[in-house]
């Protein structure tokens, strides 16, 4: 008899906890729904007014605005035109929910009725078209709808949630300088830290995730290549830097292929390439841009080592002397392979799935683009963060795509344009629900 009570009783608070959590479900659910309609003039706003890395002056004014009226603490000017909303909400865990806010120099292709039309200066005040061509308009509309829901269902959780809105992610530059305005001592210091980009390759409704790391480092590389100029019809009196720099580009190819462990993934592309004035003239030196993607520290010390051996090897088979060996100097400002912490993936994973249903959290491969999201989880609290996938492609262009082989448009390009509903949706109710669980273990 006690044994019959005992699994009645455990039926009992199954069912109980069964339908809490179809409650809760339900009740994100309908805040998605709703805010799709109440949000989708935020979107179209910020979509038609995109400002420029570090000239998103008016854009952080309109999320501090928004944060405010949530009920957040808000700080502005962090690291520039940075926003940080704290909610505090009880005894509990600290988690940080980041978007990024900058628009791309590109001019709008999109026909839609909202496009941009904006031409406005860029830091260095030339003028260029905007457009968020990067989806940073449906990043922060999101983000928006996470932390609206996250007010309005506070009884659900406790803790402390953070809310970034970051300038400049185009550019590598603005976790960057949030981090070194002591972001981390304006605003506690979170257990987790999380974000979204939108995926210009996953169906609208799904999120993509990869438990480990999921975007590439990238260091930019500018290497002066000299010689010894002189006359074109004379090259027996020279040292070509033409024929060296070509030399040097060829074997560059052999870093990946020959150098680097096969299952490693690592990318070594010389962009751009300039020498010389005129038809008859041999230069006196070469300029080569390059630029390297790699998911280890120990891939790219590889690559540079593999560079330095490349470029003075063939310097000096070219006859250079030691002084004239070719310079490579590299840019700081990069960004570092992002890194997302598996445990909290797949934690995230489960939560997103309880609600999505399985098939629509897809595990995609690392990407050799790059991120500026990874700054945070290399500060020295070594916080656990992952970056999710959101999917924004329109369902019917994603099934032209997959049976007829009709192109996509991807990001940073003149034509990409997210479907706002379904990704919105999908994204504000995955997000809230893992917030939420997360706070709740
Ligand atoms: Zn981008
Ligand atoms: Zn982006």
């Amino acid at each position: 008899m006690k044994i019959i009570q005992s699994i009645l009783l455990s039926l009992l608070s199954l069912s109980v906890c069964f339908g809490q959590k179809e409650k809760l479900n339900d009740k994100i659910v309908a805040a998605a729904d709703i805010e799709a309609e109440s949000l989708r003039s935020v979107y179209i706003d910020l979509h038609k007014n995109p400002e420029l890395s570090m000239m998103e002056f008016e854009t952080s004014k309109k999320m501090a605005d928004q944060l405010r009226k949530l009920g957040f603490q808000v700080i502005t000017g962090i690291g520039g035109n940075g926003v940080a909303g704290i909610m505090k909400n009880g005894e509990g865990k600290v988690i940080m929910f980041r978007t990024d806010m900058d628009a791309l120099p590109v001019k709008e292709n999109t026909g839609l009725t909202y496009a941009s039309t904006v031409v406005m200066k860029d830091a260095s005040g030339k003028e260029n078209p905007a457009m968020h061509a990067c989806g940073h308009d449906l990043h922060m509309t999101t983000w928006l709808g996470i932390i609206q829901a996250m007010a309005s269902l506070k009884e659900e959780w406790k803790g402390t949630l953070i809310a970034i809105a970051q300038p400049a992610e185009e550019g590598a530059a603005g976790a960057r300088a949030m981090l070194q305005d002591n972001l981390f001592k304006k605003v506690p210091v979170p257990d987790y830290a999380l974000c979204y980009h939108v995926n210009a390759d996953l169906p609208a409704g799904t999120i993509g995730y990869c438990p480990g790391p999921i975007l590439a480092g990238v260091k930019s590389a500018e290497i002066t290549v000299y010689g010894s100029g002189g006359h074109g019809a004379m090259p027996q009196n020279t040292i070509d830097p033409i024929v060296l720099a070509s030399r040097i580009v060829l074997d560059i190819q052999t870093i990946v292929s020959r150098r680097i462990n096969p299952v490693k993934p690592a990318v070594v592309t010389v962009g751009a390439i300039h020498g010389g004035t005129k038809n008859n003239i041999i230069p006196d030196e070469v300029k080569m841009l390059l630029t390297i993607r790699f998911f280890e520290d120990d891939v790219f010390q590889t690559i540079k080592t593999s560079l330095i051996n490349i470029t003075r090897g063939d310097a000096i088979s070219a006859g250079l002397p030691e002084n004239k060996m070719p310079l490579i100097v590299y840019d700081n400002s990069d960004d570092p392979p992002t890194k997302n912490d598996p445990d909290l993936v797949m934690k995230s994973v489960r939560s997103m799935k309880d609600i999505l249903g399985d098939n629509n959290l897809i595990q995609v491969a690392p990407s050799t683009g790059s991120e500026d999201f990874a700054q945070y989880g290399l500060t020295s609290e070594k916080i656990p963060i992952a970056l999710f996938w959101l999917g924004g492609v329109n369902q019917e262009k994603y099934r032209d795509h997959i049976e007829n082989g009709t192109p996509l448009s991807p990001i940073h390009s003149s034509s990409f344009a997210p479907d706002f509903d379904p990704a919105f949706k999908t994204g504000v109710k995955a997000m809230t629900k893992n917030l939420i669980d997360l706070f709740r273990k």
